[in-house]
């Protein structure tokens, strides 16, 4: 329980930070103007918490909140086409307690999995700049640290494998990116015990044009499973 005390005050620090100036002002802004289909909701607008089971194995890393999804209800990838994508997937790979996203109150509950992104704020565009990724990197530092089990991170679009690098730089375990080449489906096992699966995003424009499909993404959590029951027996990431 100590891990999901830790975390959940770490979820705290997040909520209130402001160290993204252009990321907080666009938030807010769409927080207040919001989109004519939510104009009944009050919008999160905020940065958004990570989401899941603190004894996960392994880690989902996407981009960035989106501006009428995550910003709006408050969770990872609930409320929006790419959560619509995502979570079946998820529940059929057992990760996820029910296929539909729709709020921080809609009684999902994830088993071995944890959800966050390397831009907690939602971006004008999408598009968070090189500074703001900076930014929010120790937060993502700070987390990985807290999920003792982890084992796999499975990298949603490659940006967020940009940032699973950078960090695993960071901590010492990685001298250099050589070789080390984002690709759908592929997987790499990093120093200090962790293994990397690329994936395309599931946005609506990978979804919807069919570069990223169902049994594609499917497999892609299948293998994150497989890799982290592997390693069950072994010692936890970075120990
Ligand atoms: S993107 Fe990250 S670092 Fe920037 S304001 Fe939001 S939570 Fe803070």
């Amino acid at each position: 329980m100590a891990g999901a005390t830790s975390l959940a005050i770490l979820n705290e620090r997040i909520f209130a930070c402001e160290r993204c100036p252009r990321l907080r002002s666009h938030c807010a802004k769409v927080a207040r103007v919001r989109r004519r289909a939510y104009a009944d909701w009050e919008y999160w607008g905020r940065p958004v918490p990570s989401f899941g089971d603190p004894e996960a194995s392994v880690l989902a890393l996407g981009l960035a909140p989106g501006a009428h999804g995550s910003n709006r209800t408050g969770r990872p990838f609930t409320g929006d086409g790419s959560g619509d994508f995502l979570y079946p997937v998820l529940h059929e790979a057992g990760f996820a307690s029910q296929p539909h996203a729709v709020s921080r109150n809609d009684g999902m509950k994830l088993a071995g999995l944890w959800i966050t992104s390397v831009a907690r704020c939602a971006p004008p565009g999408n598009k968070p700049t090189p500074e703001e990724l900076r930014n929010c990197a120790p937060w993502l530092d700070r987390e990985m640290s807290m999920l003792k089990h982890l084992r796999v991170v499975v990298c949603l679009g490659r940006i967020a494998f940009d940032g699973l690098l950078a960090h695993v730089i960071r901590t010492g375990n990685l001298n250099s990116r050589s070789g080390l080449v984002f690709a759908h489906g592929a997987e790499y096992a990093l120093p200090g015990g962790l293994w990397a699966i690329a994936s395309y995003h599931p946005s609506l424009q990978n979804t919807n044009t069919g570069k990223l499909t169902r049994p594609m993404l499917l497999k892609v959590f299948m293998r994150a499973r497989e890799l982290a029951e592997a390693g069950r027996t072994a010692a936890p990431a970075g120990q």
